[in-house]
C-alpha cells in the first residue's frame, strides 16, 4: 500500500490507508489505546478498538517510535468532533502498526516550547529539538523565506552563482576561520566572511545580476543574534544607482512577506539618513513599531542611508566604516580622490533595518582602480600592501567593469523578525553553543599526529591547545 501524508486522510474517509510518521501521543485507556500521530503534514488520532489484533504492538508503543500504521478513515460521532483540531472529525480504527524504529524516552520534553531547556542538552539532541513543533515552524518558515525571494531574483533575470569557500581574506570587519594547505606548506585559505570579492568579479564576468543564498562564516564574538556562520541572501547588480537595488531589494522582501501573510508598517520603506537616525534614536538600528503592532508581528522596515566612509582607527589613522569597496556618494568623490575632508565624506552604503536589527547591507561599489586605489590610499596602504591585497580586483576594474552595487540580506536576522524569535540559534537548524561547540558532533577537536604532519603543522602549547 502506498503511504499517504496524514493531511490527505480526509478525502480518503471510508477508505483503508497507511500513514508513516512518530508517536506524537499515546493515551491507553486500557480496553482502548489512543494516539496521536504525526508526520510533516500534521496530526491525526487514531484508535485501536478493543479485540483488535493491533492491540499488542499498541500496548508496547511509546511516544516518538517511528510507526507505518494501516487503517480505516473513519468519520467521528458527532459528540467526539473537535473542530479546532486538524483532522478533529476524522480518525484513523487502527488494523495494524508496525514498528519502523523504537525510541528511547527522550532527554527533555519536545511537546511545548523548548527555549527554556538547558542548551548544551538541547543542542546535544538537536535532532529532538527539532522535532517539536516550534523549531519546524521556523525551520520552515526559513526555507519557504528563501523560496520566495529566490523565486523574485529568477523573475528579475538574477544568475544564481556559487563562489568560492576555500579562499582569500575578505574584509568584513571580522576575524577570518583559516585552513591549512596540505599542498602548500606553511599557507592558508581564508574562508569567505562574505562573497564580496568574488560577487563583484561576477559583474567584471558580465552576469549583470547575481545572486547566492550565501554562507558567512566570521570568528567573531558570540552573542544572541551572531554565530560563526550566518547566512545571506547575496545579491549584485550591474549598471545600478543606489536607488535601483533598493528597489529591487524592497520589492523582493515586500512581495515575500507580503505573501507569507505578514503585514508591513510602511510602504516605500521609510528612508532616514545616519545622522538624523542617531539624532533621533541614538543608533542606527531602530524599532518604529508601537507596542501594540510589536503583539501583532507588524514588521517596520526601514532604509539608513548616508553613513560616513571612514571612521578613525585607536592609532589615528582611517579605516572604512562599512565596506572599503564602496564608492562614496556623487558629490563626495573628489574629496576621496584628494584626500580631503575624510571623516565629512559620505558613502554609498544603505542598511535595510526591520524591528530593531540590522537586516541587511549593501552599497554601491568603486568600479574604477583610481577610486578604489584612493579608499585604500586612506587607510594607509601603500603601493605595495595595495597591490598584494587587492591587486586582482583593480586589474578586474581596467577591463570594462561595469558600475555596480549590490546587498547583503542576512538570513537569519530576517527569519529571528518573521517568527518573533529574539535568538540567532532559534532559527538555524544545527548552531553552534555560546562556546563555539558544534550542535550534536563535538567539533572543534583536536588532529590526529599524522594530519598534523600532512598539514606540515606543529601545535606549539598542547595544554593550551587541548582547552
Ligand atoms: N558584503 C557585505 C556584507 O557582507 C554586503 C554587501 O555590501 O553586499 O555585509
Amino acid at each position: 500500500m502506498k503511504r499517504i501524508f496524514i493531511d490527505e486522510l480526509a478525502k480518503h474517509t471510508g477508505e483503508e490507508v497507511l500513514i508513516q510518521g512518530w508517536v506524537d501521543v499515546r493515551r491507553d485507556q486500557g480496553k482502548m489505546v489512543f494516539f496521536d500521530f504525526r508526520d510533516i503534514s500534521g496530526l491525526v488520532q487514531g484508535v485501536v478498538l478493543p479485540k483488535s489484533e493491533a492491540m499488542e504492538v499498541a500496548k508496547e508503543i511509546r511516544n516518538e517510535y517511528a510507526v507505518a500504521v494501516q487503517g480505516i478513515v473513519n468519520k467521528r460521532p458527532e459528540k467526539n468532533m473537535q473542530a479546532d483540531r486538524q483532522n478533529g472529525d476524522i480518525e484513523l480504527e487502527i488494523k495494524n502498526i508496525e514498528i519502523l524504529n523504537p525510541s528511547e524516552p527522550l532527554p527533555f520534553d519536545i511537546s511545548n516550547d523548548t527555549s527554556a531547556i538547558d542548551e548544551g542538552t538541547r543542542l546535544e539532541h538537536r535532532y529532538l529539538d527539532l522535532r517539536s513543533e516550534r523549531m519546524q515552524k521556523n525551520i520552515r518558515v526559513r526555507s519557504e523565506f528563501i523560496q520566495r525571494c529566490r523565486e523574485y531574483l529568477f523573475k528579475n533575470r538574477f544568475t544564481e552563482i556559487e563562489t568560492p569557500l576555500l579562499t582569500e581574506s575578505t574584509p568584513e570587519g571580522s576575524r577570518d576561520f583559516v585552513v591549512p594547505s596540505r599542498l602548500n606548506a606553511g599557507k592558508f585559505y581564508a574562508l569567505p566572511q562574505s562573497p564580496q570579492q568574488y560577487k563583484q568579479l561576477l559583474m567584471a564576468s558580465g552576469f549583470e545580476r547575481y545572486f547566492q543564498i550565501a554562507r558567512c562564516i566570521r570568528d567573531e564574538d558570540l552573542r544572541a543574534d551572531r554565530g560563526f556562520e550566518h547566512t545571506q541572501i547575496d545579491m549584485e547588480m550591474s549598471f545600478v544607482k543606489m536607488e535601483e537595488v533598493m528597489d529591487m531589494v524592497e520589492g523582493m522582501i515586500t512581495s515575500t512577506v507580503e505573501a507569507m501573510g505578514y503585514t508591513i508598517k510602511e510602504k516605500p520603506f521609510p528612508r532616514i539618513s545616519y545622522k538624523d537616525a542617531m539624532a533621533k534614536y541614538g543608533a542606527d538600528k531602530f524599532d518604529l513599531r508601537t507596542p501594540e503592532e510589536k503583539e501583532k508581528g507588524i514588521l517596520a522596515y526601514a532604509w539608513v542611508v548616508n553613513f560616513p566612509f571612514f571612521e578613525k582607527t585607536d592609532e589615528g589613522g582611517w579605516t572604512f566604516t562599512h565596506n572599503p569597496f564602496s564608492m562614496p556618494i556623487p558629490e563626495h568623490i573628489d574629496w576621496l580622490m584628494k584626500g580631503e575632508n575624510i571623516g565629512d565624506i559620505l558613502t554609498t552604503q544603505y542598511d535595510l533595518v526591520c524591528n530593531g536589527y540590522e537586516s541587511g547591507g549593501g552599497s554601491i561599489r568603486a568600479h574604477k582602480p583610481e577610486i578604489l586605489e584612493a579608499t585604500y590610499k586612506v587607510m594607509g596602504f601603500s603601493k605595495e600592501d595595495l597591490e598584494e591585497r587587492i591587486g586582482h580586483m583593480l586589474k578586474a576594474f581596467r577591463f570594462g567593469t561595469p558600475p555596480h552595487g549590490g546587498i547583503g540580506l542576512g538570513v537569519e536576522r530576517n527569519i529571528m523578525n518573521l517568527t518573533g524569535e529574539s535568538m540567532l540559534r532559534e532559527v538555524q537548524a544545527f548552531p553552534m553553543t555560546r562556546g563555539g561547540q558544534t550542535s550534536v558532533m563535538k567539533a572543534p577537536k583536536p588532529l590526529s599526529e599524522k594530519q598534523l604532519r600532512e598539514l606540515h603543522l606543529s601545535i606549539k602549547n598542547a595544554d593550551n591547545a587541548k582547552k
